[in-house]
């Protein structure tokens, strides 16, 4: 008998009764019924986001919303100053430079976090960006960067500061207003346990003014209609009826935890799976790690690779691998979304299995009692 797993930082694991949700017969997306539903799942995000404005919902991957934020705030020549350091900080790199910005791009070392100090240097010798591009958890590196300190700099200068936060919203608290963040981002297949397809934004006034402004080419993707149907709680073409409804009953059981219980469980998985895999001579990627994956340098001479295959095809537990450079060099586990600390004790005992298996010297199940004794030793 083989049970599948994943725990990989996106697509994350789906909730049995997310899925009988999506299953639901389908329902015309002009009609009242759907408008209540796009109503109440809007109210949730809301929350989730720490907005008062509206969240929309877009039909597309995370990448959607990313690409909505740099074609409505931003124009041809507009200069963009991107965050690297990883795969997802280089999109918004690549993103500008598509909608033809002028950028800046910003290295910081894979796994270092780009600091509040660096941005206000940056801001200084680049007072006329019209953009600072960040991501709050790079996936990537399972690196966090503190985007409150960042967003106390950027809300009294003349630059928006745009925030990837995929893999931060449901797993780390996400304040747009109180922070100051100008446009924040979001998909559906990470913290929020519905399947790929759905990705979500979010303006501040004064970004709102910028996608007014903005002449860049868009249609699909323009802010304005999607700010004109969402008043009468509809989506400017057909909307995904069916993910909506999954989101919907996604965002009822985020509700029904309660979103301090829901980042309090993150943070727990998070410290379970970081000193395990310490307790057996590994090291991690992030300086500043952030909650929804755990990025793990592999032990010398092993193809992490070769790791994750292992998992997958042998014992049926999907993991990540690195990506970019980092491919064959480290693996990430994914811990958001439908994750329960009896699910993690499984990856742990399954990474230990695989590092045996392919020669790796350790105290075989040292990394199981590490997390079993984080999670409920006291
Ligand atoms: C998953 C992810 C994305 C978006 O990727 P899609 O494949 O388009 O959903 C962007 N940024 C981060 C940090 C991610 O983890």
């Amino acid at each position: 008998m083989r049970k599948n797993y994943m725990f990989t930082p996106g697509p994350t694991m789906v909730p049995p009764d997310v899925l009988l949700a999506e299953a639901a017969p389908l329902i015309h997306h002009r009609t009242p019924q759907f408008s209540g539903i796009l109503r109440e799942v809007g109210e949730a995000l809301k929350e989730l986001f720490g907005a008062a404005g509206d969240v929309y919902i877009v039909t597309g991957s995370g990448t959607a919303s990313m690409e909505a934020a740099i074609a409505n705030t931003c124009s041809a020549g507009d200069k963009a100053i991107c965050v690297r350091g990883g795969k997802f900080g280089e999109r918004w790199s690549e993103l500008a430079s598509a909608y033809r910005c002028e950028v800046v791009d910003v290295d910081t070392e894979w796994g270092r976090s780009f600091s509040a100090e660096q941005a206000q240097e940056l801001l200084e010798l680049h007072p006329d960006a019209a953009v600072l591009c960040v991501t709050h958890s790079e996936t990537s590196t399972g690196a966090l960067t503190d985007v409150e300190a960042i967003a106390s700099l950027t809300r009294n200068s003349d630059t928006l500061l745009v925030v990837d936060a995929i893999t931060s919203i449901g797993v780390h608290r996400v304040e747009m207003d109180r922070w100051g963040a100008d446009v924040v981002v979001a998909g559906s297949q990470k913290g929020c346990m519905v399947p790929p397809g759905l990705s979500f934004i979010a303006a501040s006034p004064r970004a709102w003014e910028a996608v007014e402004a903005s002449t860049s080419p868009r249609y699909y993707l323009d802010m304005r209609a999607m700010k004109k149907n969402w008043s009468k709680y509809q989506t400017p073409y057909t909307g995904p009826v069916s993910l909506v409804r999954a989101l919907h009953e996604a965002l009822a059981m985020m509700r029904e935890e309660g979103l301090e219980n829901l980042y309090e469980r993150h943070r727990r998985l998070a410290e379970a799976s970081r000193a395990a895999m310490q307790a057996i001579g590994l090291v991690l990627v992030a300086e500043h790690p952030a909650n929804g994956v755990t990025a793990v340098w592999g032990p010398e001479g092993v193809d992490t690779g070769k790791l994750t295959r292992k998992m997958r095809d042998e014992y049926g537990v999907t993991i990540a691998g690195g990506q970019g450079h980092l491919k064959g060099k480290i693996f990430r586990i994914g811990h958001m979304g439908y994750v329960s600390e009896d699910d993690l004790l499984i990856c742990i005992s399954s990474i230990e299995r695989a590092l045996r298996d392919l020669g790796y010297d350790f105290e075989f199940g040292a990394a199981l009692s590490t997390a079993h004794r984080v999670l409920f030793g006291e």
